[in-house]
């Protein structure tokens, strides 16, 4: 697809953030190039229209940033899963393993009936771990995980294997 190329070329590697070491992959420089946040979207809308997923799941926050518009295109809902204490109604909690210590995201109890079906949206995936956290909550609700999909990924993924099998579908690799 001719359209990767920007995409990934409109993606910032910043050197040692947020610490030594790290090459962080800054997806706002994505956001200010119009061709490019818009082919972002597109190929996910080009996925995933026709395949009556009536759920949008986007993981705080770069979730957030294109799993709205996937969501409105496609004619799905958005759902939010957040980190702990952020949703105010009655919530379900999955954890997860950072390199140091443990996260956790939330779900809103009802936002999702049992039977939908759903993808899961974050802007990159490493470990996995946090898409794992998502594709659990979804399941504990009752929701049928169709794929996890994000922008950046690395593309033999051993972050794939802790998904659960479920499919990863990824745009670019990191630069
Ligand atoms: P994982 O759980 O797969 O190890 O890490 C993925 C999570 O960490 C995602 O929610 C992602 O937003 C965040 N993350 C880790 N490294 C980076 C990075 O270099 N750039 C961006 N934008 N997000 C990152």
């Amino acid at each position: 697809d001719p359209r990767l190329q920007g995409i990934s070329e409109a993606i910032r590697v910043v050197p040692h953030f947020p610490k030594q070491g790290i090459m962080f992959q800054d997806i706002t420089t994505l956001l200010l190039d119009h061709k490019a946040f818009k082919d972002t979207v597109d190929i996910f809308v080009d996925r995933y229209r026709g395949m009556n997923i009536s759920v949008v799941a986007g993981v705080e926050a770069r979730g957030f940033v294109f799993g709205p518009a996937i969501a409105l295109a496609i004619g799905a809902k958005f759902v939010p899963l957040r980190k702990p204490r952020k949703l105010p109604g009655e919530v379900i909690s999955e954890a997860y393993e950072l390199e140091y210590g443990t996260d956790c995201l939330e779900i809103h109890v009802g936002a999702v009936q049992p039977g939908e079906r759903a993808i899961v949206i974050d802007d990159l995936v490493a470990t996995g771990g946090t898409l794992s956290a998502a594709i659990r909550l979804l399941e504990r609700v009752g929701a049928e995980v169709i794929e996890c999909a994000c922008v950046i990924g690395v593309r033999e993924v051993k972050g794939q294997c802790r998904l659960n099998g479920k499919p990863l579908y990824i745009l670019v690799e990191p630069r």
